[in-house]
């Protein structure tokens, strides 16, 4: 495809057919009152959903809704298959060992809380975890709930002016306290993709283990566990282009096995009695109450389709369309980008002199441009760069350079209007 724009001669992307891929989003044919084509450009917060992710849910409530585990009868049978079936699906775009090691949480969020609560259960006074300065609340909060109940310390691996981890500096802060390390794999304000195998690899050798969160890779990347070697690595379903209300937590069989469950209630025991309880086996020792099963039966089909995909011609994709909208956006006078790491996703979190962000997302919604304004989640990386709050534009395949051109237009119609 080739774009013609007013600001460059020309970009093409001879393999990528964005207009074909489109189309698999009803959403993203929407227009502005006025006839204006509608700009989805907060894909970070969350993805929108092809119709085969939709048709899947639907399909599943007309047809196979019942409760899982439990009903002898045939419709109890398809959806425990379904969502068993959704269970091996991710196992297997994960490349995890089995799929006991595949947990259905809410989203990333609950991941973490139930790392930090059962997990965390072990930490004494004293001990310490490691996080970086570019984690999202999601992997701030829990552990520092954790700190103020057992004692245990927080130690965090600094970021870099170009929002890159302090590699050095990691290395430092490992010591025999230590008890795990946890981090972003690609950071949400900056677009940073951590170098997590290299991370993995030496937390190892301190014999420690790590939880990635995973929320912002899994859209832009094939996530190998096995291969990373990670402990434990999380996401949410709606980033991956799948519905809100489920997510992932993998874990080595090892580590979860020797948790103590996190929520209790049915579906998670094998026998009750007033006396005691014996919980069930992996997975459902985690898996308290009933599941969102038709939330995993549209995470499976956003996988099946993420498979369809050619993920290294996104990938190219997405990131000529991120050289092309940082270079338009340099053009803008009195704007900075936040985070130039070497290695990053469609990200780009920007400030403009004399402008406030909301007023910026204000002035682009008018125009049917949809980014975040905010703190992102992420406040340390807001106060490491001196920022209240940012603009963000967060970049997926089925985005173009019109969508960029419509940004960036109005953007210079902000500056025109409000310095
Ligand atoms: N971690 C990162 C890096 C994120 O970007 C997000 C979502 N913005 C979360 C965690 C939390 O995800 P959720 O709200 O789906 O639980």
């Amino acid at each position: 495809m080739t774009i013609a724009t007013e600001t460059t001669q020309s970009i093409q992307f001879p393999d990528w057919d964005v207009e074909r891929v489109r189309r698999d989003f009803p959403i993203l044919s929407q227009r502005m009152r006025d006839g204006t084509p509608f700009s989805y450009l907060d894909n970070a917060a969350t993805a929108q959903k092809p119709r085969s992710v939709i048709a899947a849910m639907e399909q599943f409530y007309r047809c196979d809704n019942a409760n899982v585990h439990r009903g002898v009868y045939g419709l109890a049978e398809r959806a425990t298959a379904a969502y068993e079936g959704a269970r091996e699906k991710v196992r297997a775009y994960l490349s995890a060992r089995a799929p006991h090691e595949i947990l259905f949480v809410r989203g990333t969020t609950e991941a973490i809380n139930l790392v930090a609560a059962c997990l965390g259960r072990r930490f004494r006074r004293g001990d310490e975890i490691v996080l970086t300065g570019m984690e999202h609340h999601a992997n701030i909060v829990p552990w520092q709930m954790l700190r103020d109940q057992a004692g245990i310390a927080l130690r965090i691996v600094p970021i870099t002016e170009a929002g890159e981890l302090d590699m050095g500096k990691l290395q430092g802060l490992l010591n025999e306290r230590t008890r795990l390390v946890t981090l972003t794999h690609v950071s949400n304000v900056l677009g940073t993709i951590n170098p997590v195998a290299d991370i993995v690899r030496l937390a190892h050798r301190h014999n420690l283990p790590v939880l990635i969160d995973g929320a912002q890779a899994v859209p832009h990347m094939r996530v190998d566990v096995a291969a990373l070697d990670c402990d434990f690595y999380c996401f949410s379903a709606h980033k991956m282009f799948g519905p809100t209300g489920i997510g992932v937590l993998y874990g080595k069989e090892a580590w979860l096995e020797s948790m103590p469950p996190f929520q209790t209630g049915g579906e998670m025991i094998r026998s009750v009695s007033f006396e005691q309880t014996v919980f069930a086996g992996l997975p459902r020792k985690f898996e308290a109450g009933t599941p969102h099963i038709a939330g995993a039966v549209g995470l499976a089909a956003a996988i099946d389709y993420l498979s369809g995909l050619d993920l290294a011609a996104t990938a190219r994709y997405e990131s000529e369309l991120l050289e092309y909208a940082t270079a338009h956006l340099l053009g803008l006078p009195g704007l900075r980008v936040l985070g130039t790491a070497r290695d990053k996703i469609g990200v780009i979190s920007f400030v403009m002199e004399g402008m406030h962000a909301h007023d910026l997302g204000t002035v682009l919604d008018d125009r049917g441009v949809a980014v975040r304004v905010g703190h992102h989640c992420a406040m340390p990386v807001m106060n490491f760069y001196g920022v209240a709050a940012a603009a963000r534009v967060s970049l997926a395949f089925y985005n173009t350079a019109e969508e960029v051109d419509r940004l960036v237009d109005g953007l210079h119609y902000a500056v025109r209007i409000l310095r």
